[in-house]
């Protein structure tokens, strides 16, 4: 037996209607913030992700999927959604549309290659939504908003808001500069990653899992205390919005993120769920100002978010807000070969007019056939056997009430209809 690659799960069939549900109130909300869909490859150039994600971020050291194609091009599956965005943004010249700002939203597998546990596996899912083209602080409010709207309508509203500014390249430089002389004389107290990330690039250690609480970096100095007139203007206007559409929120000075790109506003989600366990954080995102330059786009601002599924579904259980159990309309039980041709003739115009309808394809007998229907969750049995034939009626019994009633063949569907 061939077995599933290790940090990789198969959806099965009775678990795939909680996705397809995830999925109607990711289209729902969407709609709502009129966000559009937009499909990218799931493999690029490994180029974007190593200049787009950032070349010392985790992400790129140790956790992305390359490999060689056959024509010699190195190519990496995507471990994220925005850079494939922005790089589509880019190529298609969508940053020259009239209606702007451009709001995307989209949905589908990433690659990491972290340590598989509860909650973070090798290929997981993501819906993410980027706005391009705004500086407005509105903007970014109104992606929490999006984010925190989607969280309600799947009646996930144990939440905490958590939310930071980086601030602008100004600010940034500042406090890049500002963490390095405080780090410098602890160096020889950070882990050996973190050693490495202060040569490269010392704001990645803020947010080392091992170092997590390192006295050291408890006490460091935090991005907000020097953030640039412009930068502590833009958030405080995020904050306004935010009050003014009454989401509450925790200011957490600590939060940096673990991707290069972000400017200005960074948020998290959290949901305090059982079943989440460790892995509580449901979405991240932020404004990321110079992504799009630095992959050979014009200078467009940003502002995203990205909420991984699989956490979505573990929220979903222990609240145990799952969709109503799958059925069908009807089952239809044909008695004798001489009826089955006519039999599949009432099924197949049922299911033209939209009806879910099912059959018995290993010929059981009777009592097989309602064992099946009831396992399917039918709430219609249509029985028919010669009698039904000759009289062209079908014997259409109420799974639920026992109720029975001869209904003739061309009244089946509206006298289904006017049951449901
Ligand atoms: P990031 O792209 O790292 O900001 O992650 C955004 C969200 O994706 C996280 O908050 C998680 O919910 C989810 N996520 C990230 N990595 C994984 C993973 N390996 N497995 C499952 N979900 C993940």
């Amino acid at each position: 037996m061939i077995n599933k690659v290790k940090g990789t799960y198969d959806i099965l069939p009775e678990d795939s209607f909680k996705w397809q549900a995830i999925e109607k109130v990711i289209n729902d909300v969407s709609k709502l913030f009129n966000f559009k869909e937009i499909r990218t490859p799931i493999f690029e150039y490994s180029e974007l992700f190593h200049r787009g994600v950032g070349e010392t971020t985790d992400i790129v050291k140790k956790e992305t999927y390359d490999f060689i194609d056959r024509g010699k091009r190195s190519i990496t599956l995507r471990p994220e959604g925005t850079a494939s965005i922005v790089r589509s943004v880019i190529e298609n010249k969508l940053y020259a549309s009239p209606n702007q700002p451009l709001k995307l939203y989209y949905k589908g597998p990433m690659f990491r290659y972290e340590r598989p546990q509860k909650g973070r596996y090798r290929q997981f899912h993501q819906f993410g939504a980027e706005a391009l083209g705004s500086n407005s602080p509105l903007i970014d409010a109104e992606i929490i908003n999006y984010a925190v709207t989607f969280l309600k309508m799947l009646k996930i509203d144990n939440i905490l808001i958590k939310i930071n500014s980086l601030g602008d390249d100004e600010s940034k430089a500042l406090y890049k500069q500002k963490l390095k002389e405080y780090l410098k004389p602890n160096v020889d107290q950070l882990c050996s990653d973190c050693q490495r990330r202060y040569i490269e690039n010392p704001l990645r250690v803020l947010d080392c899992k091992v170092d997590k609480f390192n006295p050291v970096l408890i006490e460091a100095p935090k991005p907000l205390d020097y953030l640039s007139h412009v930068a502590k203007t833009h958030f405080d206007k995020v904050i306004e919005a935010l009050n003014a559409v009454g989401l509450n929120y925790e200011i957490d000075k600590s939060l940096v993120r673990g991707l290069d790109y972000y400017t200005h506003t960074v948020f998290e989600v959290e949901a305090k769920l059982e079943t989440l366990g460790a892995q509580s954080t449901l979405v991240g995102g932020g404004r990321y100002n110079n992504l799009v330059a630095s992959l050979g786009g014009p200078n467009v601002p940003a502002v995203g978010f990205a909420f991984g599924i699989e956490r979505l579904i573990l929220a979903m259980d222990s609240l145990e807000t799952k969709e109503e159990k799958p059925f069908i309309h009807c089952f239809m039980i044909a008695l004798g070969d001489e009826v089955q041709n006519d039999a599949l003739k009432i099924i197949n115009n049922l299911r033209l007019k939209g009806l879910i309808v099912d059959y018995d394809f290993f010929d059981k007998n009777l009592k097989g056939k309602f064992k099946q229907a009831d396992r399917l969750n039918a709430r219609f049995l249509l029985i028919y056997g010669s009698d039904e034939q000759k009289e062209k009626v079908v014997n259409v019994k109420n799974n639920e009430t026992g109720e029975q009633t001869k209904v003739p063949i061309i009244e089946i569907y509206q006298y289904i209809k006017n049951k449901l």
